[in-house]
């Protein structure tokens, strides 16, 4: 994946809070047993408080942003982004959501943008206060994607997966399938508090999946508002392998028998690692987000 080096790119759509505490947070629930139960539960959830296993802390959300802002200071070009880890997400985010509302436009509605929050540790959000080890998730709340990058590097060595760069810009895009869903009204669909292969739970997840991939179909056309030309100039066929393979890697099946050594369908919630990759799959080869009706 390579972005155009000359292009400007857009750091209001992420909010940097890295390095920020909350006053009065409670200890953090970092690692052990609690600590992956909770990672099992929210990884790649979109949705509320309950599922994702958040107190419902009394923070303020966002509280406390003494924000050290980092993007704002370090990612201004996509040079930038073909050289740093934070810039890239910042250009996925871009790509994404240009992508998003160029689509919605032409279907004679309106995208609302969407920003994503870098944290580190514990951050508090409409939802709740989330830990780091509930992976990347979206809070329709106060439509946000939350984002620890450190959760790449968990991709890699406690999933298996390439987690190359496509493999994250997949994460980003799957959380903005999410908030593409929270618009259009099927989100709600997954909150009957069902799980199970057939659940709308997972079929929610799998079209987020799919929606991914009608945005990598497209993430080499859709013109940068700035620039008027693609931010993001080459995806290779290594890229989308990628992309793929991080699918692969957080489905259902796939994470309990590397976690509780059996595959239980009837307690998922996300899909099998076969199914996240034929939608994923499906939404890169049609390009259209109709062919993503999982509820059929
Ligand atoms: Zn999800």
């Amino acid at each position: 994946m390579q972005f155009d080096d000359d292009a400007g790119l857009d750091t209001s759509e992420v909010q940097d809070v890295r390095g920020s505490r909350i006053p009065g947070g409670r200890a953090t629930v970092g690692g052990g047993v609690a600590g992956l139960i909770a990672l099992l539960l929210g990884l790649f959830f979109g949705v509320g408080p309950d599922q994702l296993g958040l107190s419902s802390g009394d923070e303020e959300p966002g509280a406390s942003a003494s924000s050290l802002a980092q993007v704002q200071q370090t990612c201004r070009t996509g040079r930038d982004a073909n050289t740093k880890d934070d810039c890239r997400i910042v250009a996925v985010v871009n790509s994404v959501q240009d992508y998003w509302a160029q689509e919605f436009e032409r279907r004679g509605g309106t995208y609302t943008r969407s920003p994503t929050v870098f944290f580190s540790e514990r951050v508090g959000t409409a939802c709740g206060t989330a830990t780091s080890a509930v992976g990347p998730f979206y809070c329709p709340g106060d439509r946000k994607v939350y984002l620890d990058l450190g959760f790449f590097d968990e991709l890699r060595t406690t999933f298996g997966s390439s987690g190359g760069p496509f493999a994250q810009a997949y994460v980003v895009a799957h959380e903005y399938g999410h908030h593409v869903q929270d618009l259009t009204g099927t989100l709600d669909r997954s909150q009957d508090g069902r799980t199970g292969a057939d659940s709308n739970a997972v079929r929610v997840e799998l079209q987020a999946d799919c929606y991914a991939g009608v945005w990598a179909h497209h993430a080499t056309t859709t013109k940068d508002e700035s620039t008027g030309r693609p931010l993001i100039t080459s995806l290779t066929e290594a890229d989308i392998r990628d992309g793929m393979d991080a699918a692969a890697a957080v489905g259902d099946d796939r994470i309990q028998e590397r976690f509780q050594g059996r595959v239980t369908p009837e307690s998922w919630t996300h899909g099998s690692a076969a199914q996240r990759q034929q939608w994923f799959h499906q939404g890169y080869r049609t390009g259209d987000m109709a062919r993503c009706d999982t509820f059929r």
